[in-house]
């Protein structure tokens, strides 16, 4: 069984986002970009999957500029076996349309299962898991904190965290899975297989050789910056605190 792993590059957690000066979005030129960390906890559990006998391949998919052959090589360079990059220019690709390259990869690939993080943390959709399910009418396990697989049986069984506590979901492969914080810590690469990453071809596909239209489905209006929070003051006692409560926030 195949698994394949949608790895998204994305502006570095670590990296204090700027707006544009325009409103257009936020800045990605010189800022550090890395793989999307629910992405890394896709890739971790893909390889876990392998090297428990349960995958026989991870294949590693990253949808946007060149640059996001830097991400693939970071994928390679964590174990997987091979990389496809579809290369769509400069321009921004939201979920339906990634959904939409993303059914097209599992077509031609043929996959037990697709791994997806449950989240991108620049845009915070959390929808391409979702759509690429629907698109496919496969079953999903989303938000999911403990997987284990069932290769005789061809079953996925997916703990998640809901709000009441744990659910456990069994799906019927091939299933989308996406993740969520807490289900694996993923390894770092080590410098022997970041050098071994380096000769890995990476495959390039077209939109076009897939025969995927982009639509635009919604149009970004602007981005700005969140309101600066006031700063704070200190009362020094619980009346002073009760008297400012109800004559300066009005809220008594
Ligand atoms: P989102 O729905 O945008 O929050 O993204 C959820 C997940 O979908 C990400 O963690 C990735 O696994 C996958 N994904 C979204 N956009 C891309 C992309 N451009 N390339 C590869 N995977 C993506």
């Amino acid at each position: 069984m195949k698994v394949v792993v949608a790895v998204k590059r994305v502006v570095d957690y670590a990296v204090k986002v700027r707006v544009k000066p325009d409103k257009s979005g936020v800045e990605t030129s010189n800022v550090k970009m890395s793989m999307n960390p629910f992405c890394e906890i896709a890739l971790e559990e893909a390889l876990r999957i392998r090297e428990n006998g349960g995958a026989s391949e991870v294949v590693a998919v990253s949808i946007g500029p060149t640059q996001c052959t830097e991400t693939l090589r970071t994928a390679l360079a964590m174990g997987a076996d091979r990389a496809v990059h579809v290369d769509v220019g400069p321009i921004t690709v939201y979920p339906l349309s990634v959904a939409k390259i993303l059914r097209a990869i599992v077509e031609a690939e043929k996959p037990g299962l697709l791994i997806l993080g449950k989240q991108a943390i620049d845009d915070d959709c959390n929808q391409t898991g979702q759509m690429v399910a629907g698109l496919l009418k496969w079953p999903q396990g989303t938000f999911a904190s403990k997987v284990i697989l069932n290769k005789e049986e061809q079953i996925a069984t997916v703990e998640r965290e809901v709000d009441s506590g744990l659910e456990t979901i069994c799906l019927d492969l091939p299933a989308i899975i996406t993740t969520d914080l807490r289900l694996n810590q993923p390894r770092y690469a080590t410098l022997p297989n970041i050098m071994k990453a380096k000769s890995k071809v990476i495959k390039k596909l077209t939109v076009e050789e897939l025969n995927v239209e982009l639509k635009s489905d919604f149009e970004v209006c602007q981005v700005t910056e969140p309101p600066v929070r006031k700063a704070g003051t200190i009362v020094s006692t619980v009346d002073e605190l009760i008297d400012k409560l109800k004559n300066e926030a009005h809220v008594l």
